[in-house]
């Protein structure tokens, strides 16, 4: 029928999605239609270079094929059975994935939400099956301005008004401390007892690309080892090479008792997610306890070690890294030349330019219109932070054509 259909034009699409859809996103004002390897196109066929990267679930480039091919392969031969059968994909897909990360075993979800809620979960059953908490006692550390999803229980330890408010009551059992602050970690862990985890991402990527210090993550995982509690790292953002490595935790060798990925774990083909640990932790769940329809689906077993195979043949973490090296340096550069750009962050390709005005002003957004006229697609956050996290598969001829796009359009900008 689409066939027959008359193209739609970008602002007709806007228009259907408003009256029909719920207006639970506020999307930036293009509408698109193709995607492959960095680039984009809408519906008028303008191309343009992709730095948000769907949140980083595209880290392997657009439609890649390898991910796509055996996507289809397997979408013909067997899609779904739920897991009351055995399927010959899932325990494949098991093997290469815990084999890949490093833990002992791995539980299947879809989306990044769930994959936290399974940990918080996990967690917590730990704690009064191992550990010994008393029942309902087991209390998980989290940190201030956190973003883990959107589900009932994530949005009750969040802080952020937009996400929680008139969405009570809260799931009690978190105690909120501020990021990137070791001697609060210590202070919650003394002051409050039966605590059974520390849940925190590497690097706070919906916060606005906040990188922790160095040695907080070491120190972090050390002081809950101290204290008997589970590291629980939410690398659905972080991990998959964004950062430079594998994991985000590799960058200061932290092995976390407890895993979470998500996004790119299937190059944004399909929803993938998983949480990650060793049989000491992960064999408290038992047959019945946990679990979900499609998690651990043929189609995404296929699609996530193809997944994963992209990341390893095409060295995506070196790649980040060496990238993200020169992009930090050509944006300080661009920085001694405007002063709309205050301060420059991130670690590997997850980076952001934090812009000279205020939260509520539309500086970021007017210089992402500009961007966008210009062939580059980012992503403002806060009104004065801009993230930029292009595909890992991008080279260095690519990304120089983006830093002059970006350079080009702050050079130009009027207030
Ligand atoms: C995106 C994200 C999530 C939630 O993933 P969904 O697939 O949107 O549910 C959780 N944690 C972090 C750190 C994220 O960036």
């Amino acid at each position: 029928m689409s066939q027959v259909m008359e193209k739609r034009t970008s602002e007709e699409l806007m228009n259907l999605e408003s009256k029909h859809g719920a207006h639970n996103y506020h999307p930036l004002p293009v509408v698109l239609s193709r995607g492959e390897g960095v680039h984009v196109w809408d519906v008028e066929g303008k191309q343009y270079y992709d730095f948000l990267s769907a949140y980083s679930a595209v880290n392997q480039g657009h439609c890649h094929p390898h991910i796509v091919n055996a996507m289809i392969e397997q979408a013909k031969t067997l899609t779904l059975t739920s897991r009351a059968f055995y399927n010959d994909s899932l325990g494949e897909y098991e093997e290469f994935v815990t084999r890949f990360f490093g833990f002992d075993k791995v539980l299947p979800m879809n989306t990044g939400a769930e994959a936290v809620e399974t940990a918080i979960k996990l967690c917590r059953k730990w704690a009064y099956e191992v550990k010994g908490i008393a029942e309902n006692d087991a209390k998980i550390i989290v940190c201030e301005n956190n973003f883990h999803g959107r589900t009932t229980t994530i949005v009750s330890f969040s802080n952020d008004p937009v996400a929680n408010k008139n969405f009570g009551p809260y799931t009690p059992g978190f105690i909120r401390i501020p990021y990137n602050d070791i001697a609060a970690l210590k202070q919650a862990f003394a002051t409050h007892k039966n605590i059974a985890g520390f849940l925190v991402e590497p690097i706070q990527g919906e916060a606005g690309v906040f990188v922790p210090s160095e040695g907080y993550l070491s120190e972090a995982h050390a002081v809950c080892q101290e204290n008997g509690a589970l590291f629980i790292a939410d690398e659905v953002q972080t991990g998959i090479a964004r950062t430079g490595r594998l994991l985000a935790v590799d960058h200061e060798n932290v092995k976390p008792d407890i895993l979470i990925l998500g996004k790119a774990l299937s190059g944004g083909a399909y929803p993938v997610s998983a949480v990650l640990s060793d049989d000491h932790i992960m064999n408290v769940i038992k047959p019945g306890q946990h679990g979900s329809t499609f998690g651990g689906n043929p189609v995404a077993a296929k699609v996530a070690i193809a997944a994963l195979e992209v990341v390893q043949n095409e060295s995506l973490a070196d790649n980040a890294e060496r990238l993200g090296v020169i992009f930090r340096a050509e944006m300080e550069k661009l920085a001694q030349k405007t002063d709309l750009i205050t301060k420059v962050r991130g670690k590997g390709l997850l980076n952001a330019v934090l812009i000279n005005d205020t939260e509520e002003s539309e500086t970021a957004w007017n210089l992402w219109v500009a961007m966008k006229d210009n062939g580059l697609l980012a992503k403002p956050t806060h009104g004065n932070i801009i993230r930029f996290a292009p595909p890992l598969v991008m080279t260095e001829e690519q990304l120089m054509e983006c830093v002059s796009i970006i350079e080009k359009t702050f050079l130009a900008y009027q207030k």
